[in-house]
């Protein structure tokens, strides 16, 4: 397989420069020259995700020098649960909580750290991975990465704009994990993330790379969870279940659209956005147009610009072809609030901010075979979720491993030169 960019300047490359490159040079994200079709009724039988996801990436895979690995690097990305459990009758809830960070991020950080660690073999020097983050990507790329042979991670984080739980996922790992605290907002961190990657005087030292969200490493393995869960679904129910998915930036509804273009049994995928309204006034009006980012209470969805929907309109042709496929409901902060003291009389669950707009678009569509993506753990967002629920919510182990570990970090000022001095000591 090989992978070309969505504004394809002709160029195709392998399945190993896409994951090391991130972005290509035009600008563009990496999609798959083709989607491979792939029958149902031959992974009957696989009930474990990590067989499913073998089978499913197989062909992505084929001809790169990572071919033989798929399997170890499925068992070593998802060695947690994703269960699909039943909320009624006509809908689930797919949990992608279990992970280190509890957040659905931690499966595709995972992945791309298995990949890239076994892509880096040079032993003179360090493959770094440069992330900029405002909050929860930095910590499942953190914790994906930490302890991985011949990798150093570089993580720069706003000062004072991310929760306290936050920071501890993203400053408690020490090793090969260096947590920059940054005295400037996020859009400063991605600048100096930017101009850290193209230095020449880092270049000469280190093997540069990002692991930001549009990284195709990150996307690919989340086809898997889906591919799985709606294989169980269709197999214990016999319906077509569509999936609700709460989405920011897009990328993981684009792996669900994925799964269901690759001949997943998948009826339908409907996006749940928080009060950013660029995807649902896209749908209204047929017109893209971003806009600033709002603020809302499901911090991880707040982006005004998604960038994946470059690739939703590479997979649909184009503007009118995504917006006859897609539908979305947009999701305000007093609504997310209502869903979450709804949750547990109504369904005996505690929705965190970010799978509350799924609730909300799950009520708002109604009928059967939904399932409900959880994209985090409620005990993350403790500080919304908690006085509305009037009880607290027990922390998962692996959170709370993290939780206890010391921290460490470096407060540096927005600067490549600052940058540059701590790395090349
Ligand atoms: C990142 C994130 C999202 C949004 O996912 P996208 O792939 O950016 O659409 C939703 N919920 C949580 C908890 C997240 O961390």
């Amino acid at each position: 397989m090989r992978y070309l960019s969505t504004r394809d300047s002709g160029e195709r490359v392998s399945l190993e420069e896409a994951f090391l490159r991130g972005i290509a040079p035009d600008g563009g994200l990496y999609v798959p020259e083709a989607l491979p079709a792939q029958d149902p009724g031959e992974f009957v039988g696989l009930t474990r995700p990590q067989r499913v996801g073998s089978k499913l990436l197989h062909p992505f895979f084929e001809g790169s020098s990572l071919e033989a690995a798929l399997p170890e690097i499925c068992e070593e990305a998802l060695d947690f649960p994703l269960p699909l459990s039943p909320l009624n009758a006509g809908a689930a809830v797919l949990e992608l909580f279990h992970g280190p960070t509890a957040a659905f991020k931690d499966v595709g950080a995972r992945f791309l750290a298995s990949c890239l660690s076994r892509l880096h073999t040079r032993a003179d020097r360090p493959l770094t991975v440069i992330v900029a983050t405002s909050g929860d990507t930095g910590g499942a790329v953190a914790a994906a990465f930490h302890g991985k042979p011949g990798v150093e991670v570089v993580v720069l984080y706003p000062a004072g704009m991310v929760s306290p739980r936050q920071e501890e996922q993203l400053t408690s790992w020490g090793g090969n994990v260096r947590a920059f605290r940054v005295g400037g907002d996020f859009d400063a961190c991605q600048r100096l993330a930017k101009a850290a990657l193209a230095d020449p005087a880092l270049r000469e030292h280190r093997t540069l790379t990002s692991a930001n969200s549009i990284n195709l490493g990150r996307l690919l393995p989340q086809t898997i969870y889906y591919a799985a869960a709606a294989l169980e679904y269709w197999l214990s129910r016999r319906k077509l279940p569509g999936f609700i998915v709460p989405t920011g930036n897009t990328g993981n509804a684009l792996a669900c659209l994925w799964a269901m273009e690759m001949g997943m049994p998948i009826r339908e995928i409907v996006l749940a956005t928080n009060a950013n309204p660029t995807v649902t006034e896209f749908l209204r009006s047929g017109r893209w147009e971003p806009s600033p980012t709002v603020s809302t209470l499901a911090t991880a969805m707040d982006v005004g610009n998604p960038s994946n929907m470059e690739r939703v309109f590479h997979l649909f042709g184009g503007h009118a072809g995504a917006r006859e496929r897609l539908r979305a409901f947009r999701v305000d902060d007093e609504e997310i609030r209502r869903q979450i003291r709804l949750g547990p009389e109504r369904w005996k669950r505690i929705w965190d901010p970010h799978t509350a707009t799924a609730a909300a678009a799950h009520e708002q569509l109604g009928g059967e075979d939904w399932i409900l993506v959880a994209t985090a753990h409620p005990a993350k967002f403790e500080g919304v979720v908690e006085p509305l629920i009037g009880q607290t919510v027990p922390v998962p182990p692996a959170l709370a491993a993290i939780l206890e570990r010391p921290a460490s970090v470096e407060d540096i000022p927005p600067a490549l030169d600052a940058l540059r001095a701590a790395l090349l000591v």
